[in-house]
């Protein structure tokens, strides 16, 4: 995008929610110019893009309202306007198609979203929408202007409407550092916590030293009678990755938490009991574990964990490698969270996303009181809630809207 020039809408933070509301704003002919205190746009998304950018999931609306829990009834009506169906075709335009992978979930078929990014801040460009960047919002002058940080100075800018979106607060060095909650004074915001995130565990050297950086694959993992399948990698402090990200706000809220992991899943309790509940004779309980549970090293260090805990579980093996308890102490930091809870209120923002507070400003995206799990679904509600945010800026200045290209 080109150099900035006075504006009439200023879209402050240019990730997918920002990017996807000065879009709409543009394609109605309206002037929009993008804010970001980053030196380049779409950082987060171009991270997002190494694990093969899950841009949406295929299922239903009515499938996929649930997963955003206490949000759902407010994200529903910008997740209508503007679903998966509507999302995978803007991506195809931007001449990234998509696939749907075994899971259900949507890619591009590159995988990645560098390309997705490139195209998309070309045709933005061709809209005319303009770019400010190594700017960071800090508020509002006396006088009503937005007040931005700069590297030549403080800088003011007059706007007809402002469109927040500058994400949660994972991931900092991306640039979504939660620091705009300091520049909403007499706004509610739900305090900022890592979602999706990593949790700490006490394990001991030996298991740490041995098995740092190792996945358990296959496993499942169960809280409070919730079971989830999946992966899971041990970390230096504890444990993260696809299966605990699943449980990751159950888990925060009742934080420390007891889990248990079933090591053998696709085995039901009286096959395994049949094969390690017998005398192992002269060999190791590791060699015994790897051979008649076909256990992985870092699966029998787990069991072998639990056997040292103190007291010691007064369960059979089958039973214990069926369940093995795990006591998770904290969340990890919200830094290395894959994304963020808690934001701006939703009873702060009208049906427009407009802050009832202040008209004319606007907010989307993961600054938005929500959470979701992995798979689709974040972004989905960013690119969802962008959208809902352009469009509400054009109703409350009367323009209309203009849909998104298809291809
Ligand atoms: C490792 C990783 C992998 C992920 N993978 C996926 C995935 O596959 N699928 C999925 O759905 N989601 C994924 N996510 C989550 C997804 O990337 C985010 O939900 C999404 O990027 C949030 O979009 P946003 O526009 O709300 O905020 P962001 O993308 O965080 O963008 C906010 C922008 O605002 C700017 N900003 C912040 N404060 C200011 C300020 N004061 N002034 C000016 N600019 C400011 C920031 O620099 C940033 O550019 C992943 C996240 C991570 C960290």
């Amino acid at each position: 995008m080109s150099a900035p020039s006075p504006c009439e809408i200023a879209v402050i933070g240019g990730g997918p929610a920002g990017l996807m509301a000065a879009e709409t704003v543009a394609r109605a002919g309206l002037a929009v110019t993008v804010y970001d205190h980053m030196p380049a746009l779409g950082r987060k998304l171009l991270m997002a893009g190494r694990g093969g950018l899950n841009l949406t999931h295929s299922e239903t609306i009515a499938a996929m309202l649930p997963r955003y829990g206490g949000a759902a009834a407010s994200l529903a009506p910008c997740i209508e306007a503007f679903p998966p169906e509507a999302l995978t075709a803007w991506c195809h335009a931007l001449g990234e198609p998509t696939f749907v992978g075994s899971s259900g979930r949507v890619f591009p078929k590159s995988l990645k979203a560098s390309p997705l990014l490139r195209a998309w801040i070309a045709r933005l460009a061709a809209l005319g929408a303009r770019a400010a960047l190594r700017h960071r919002w800090t508020g509002w002058t006396e006088s009503g202007d937005l007040a931005f940080a700069t590297p030549e100075g403080p800088r003011e800018v007059a706007a007809s409407a402002v469109i927040l979106a500058c994400g949660g607060a994972s991931w900092p060095r991306l640039g979504s550092d939660g620091a705009w909650t300091g520049s909403l004074p007499g706004i509610a915001i739900r305090p900022l916590r890592p979602s999706n995130c990593g949790f700490t565990v006490g394990w001991s050297e030996r298991f740490r030293a041995r098995f740092e950086g190792q996945p358990l694959k296959r496993i499942a993992l169960t809280l409070d009678g919730r079971t989830v399948r999946g992966e899971a990698t041990i970390t230096a402090g504890g444990i993260e990755g696809g299966a605990i990200y699943a449980l990751s706000a159950a888990i925060r809220e009742a934080c420390p938490a007891r889990i248990t992991i079933d090591l053998r899943p696709d085995l039901d309790h009286a096959t395994l009991a049949a094969k390690v509940n017998g005398p192992r004779g002269a060999q190791s309980l590791s060699t015994f574990l790897r051979k008649a549970a076909g256990l992985p090293q870092v699966a029998i260090g787990l069991v072998q964990e639990a056997l040292h805990a103190t007291p010691p579980p007064a369960t059979d093996l089958a039973t214990l490698i069926k369940s093995v308890p795990l006591d998770l102490l904290a969340p990890a930091p919200i830094d290395r969270a894959i994304s963020t809870a808690g934001g701006i209120a939703w009873a702060e923002l009208d049906a427009n996303l407009m802050l009832r507070r202040r008209p004319g400003v606007f907010a989307a995206g993961e600054m938005l009181d929500w959470e979701a799990p992995t798979g689709g679904y974040l972004l989905q509600a960013c690119f969802s809630t962008g959208a809902a945010a352009g469009r509400g800026v054009l109703d409350w200045l009367g323009h209309e809207a203009v849909g998104h290209a298809t291809p």
